[in-house]
């Protein structure tokens, strides 16, 4: 009640939701007392948990952020909903996000822009920017989102919130509307660390209906959080400290990186010399897939669909010319351009070459060191509009988040303090696949 009490004051300002789900969540909650009093409560028996509105809700309306899918109401939960539901959190709502998941500031969002709680008119980061809001403004106690490029780990820092991406393959996308089906993975959003370790717990662990995940444990991982760092060998990516990193966000992961140290991490420098690039080959990769992944909405199974047109094409080409964004109508462009004939092997299989190299540098860096610490982004969050015709200065904004994705592994962000502006500055996590554990450790000191 208290959280919903809270959107009701906030969220006209805030814009982090698309539904409320009121009726559905107080009856959870009701249910979650009951669990209580019969001492069958969940691991996170009564929490307010939001969901990224890409994830499938049963009955709950799920719009991807887009006009296409404007009244989709889903007959099935996907398989991290129904893991929170299982362990009794509250599904209170469904939040905002740029449409399909494209975008680095949650601007393409069809049904309203959320806001950056911190600064007024300012970013909220994105894809997941909904998300991000409604934890960082007490609207709820976790969030779900996804990361494809970096969109639950940007919109975490931007927001001054814990956001953990996990290598992919540990929890399961099915039910997940796909993006770019090699890279996207579900992720929590907390405000602490510990929070985060918990919602891990619930959502993480093999799938037969998505047959990316993989058969591992699920470790304990609040057992993860462990005082000090001793033994602990952290790796400074030098590319990632070059030119265009802000000096205050410069300065805040260097305190981080201090703070480990002084817990008994001992610190080197190592190279990631293909960083420059990453942001080549992500968006040749991810707008190939995306324009594959998003031929489905024709108007004909489900969605939009512009009735009365003369014959078949013309339906598709009004329903997709009406149904879609700008941003996404780009990457449909690019993607589709990428993969044609003749094209493929300049683009698109060069790409994927890359991606490969992109690798095998951290498979050489996790050698010689546990994890890897960086900031997330270049700068912090920036003024709502600034570079809304500007498509390449947002793509490479992404730079040191989407290097994690074409490799798999998985990466965090942490609060790390505050600019003389008073925006929140995130410190990032990296580690190699499946070693979660070592960056909720870590994360675990830093905060
Ligand atoms: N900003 C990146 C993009 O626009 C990443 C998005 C994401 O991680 N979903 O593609």
């Amino acid at each position: 009640r208290s959280c919903l009490d809270r959107i009701d004051s906030v969220d006209q300002q805030l814009s982090a939701f698309i539904t409320v789900d009121e009726k559905g969540a107080l009856e959870q909650a009701e249910q979650a007392d009951k669990d209580r009093e019969n001492g069958t409560a969940g691991k996170l028996c009564g929490i307010p948990v939001s969901i990224k509105d890409l994830l499938c809700t049963k009955g709950l309306k799920t719009t991807c952020g887009s006009k296409i899918l404007a009244n989709f109401i889903p007959p099935y939960d996907a398989t991290v909903v129904k893991n929170l539901k299982k362990e009794g959190a509250v599904i209170i709502g469904k939040v905002t996000m740029d449409e399909f998941a494209m975008g680095s500031t949650s601007e393409n969002c069809a049904f309203g822009i959320p806001r950056n709680p911190w600064k007024k008119g300012y970013v909220a980061g994105g894809s997941s920017g909904g998300s991000a809001v409604s934890v960082a403004a007490y609207e709820c106690c976790g969030s779900l989102g996804s990361d494809t490029g970096g969109s639950i780990r940007q919109p975490a820092s931007l927001c001054g919130v814990v956001g953990l991406k996990p290598t992919y393959g540990r929890v399961s996308r099915y039910g997940l509307t796909a993006f770019a089906s090699s890279l996207d993975q579900v992720g929590p959003f907390s405000r602490s660390v510990e929070d985060c370790s918990r919602i891990m717990e619930v959502i993480s662990g093999y799938d037969a209906m998505d047959s990316t995940s993989v058969k591992k444990d699920v470790p304990d991982y609040q057992a993860a959080l462990v005082s000090g760092m001793k033994g602990m060998k952290i790796g400074i990516p030098k590319e990632y400290f070059s030119a265009g990193l802000d000096p205050e966000v410069e300065s805040i992961v260097q305190n981080g990186i201090e703070v480990l140290r002084q817990q008994g991490a001992e610190v080197v420098e190592v190279s990631l010399p293909r960083t420059d690039y990453c942001v080549a080959a992500y968006y040749i990769i991810a707008p190939s897939e995306a324009s594959s992944n998003l031929a489905r909405y024709d108007g004909v199974v489900y969605g939009y669909r512009k009735n009365d047109m003369d014959s078949l094409e013309q339906m598709y080409r009004q329903t997709r010319s009406e149904g879609f964004g700008a941003e996404v109508k780009r990457r449909i462009l690019i993607g589709t351009y990428a993969l044609s004939s003749g094209y493929y092997d300049a683009y698109y299989k060069k790409a994927s070459q890359v991606r490969t190299l992109i690798v095998n540098d951290f498979k050489k860096v996790f050698a010689e060191c546990d994890l890897l610490v960086s900031p997330v982004t270049p700068t912090p969050a920036w003024k709502m509009g600034e570079n809304s015709d500007n498509p390449l200065a947002v793509y490479m904004s992404d730079i040191l988040t989407i290097s994690a994705n074409l490799a798999g592994i998985p990466g965090m962000s942490v609060p790390g303090g505050f600019t003389s502006q008073g925006l929140p500055v995130g410190i990032q996590l990296q580690g190699a696949h499946f070693q979660e554990e070592k960056l909720l450790r870590a994360g675990f000191n830093l905060e």
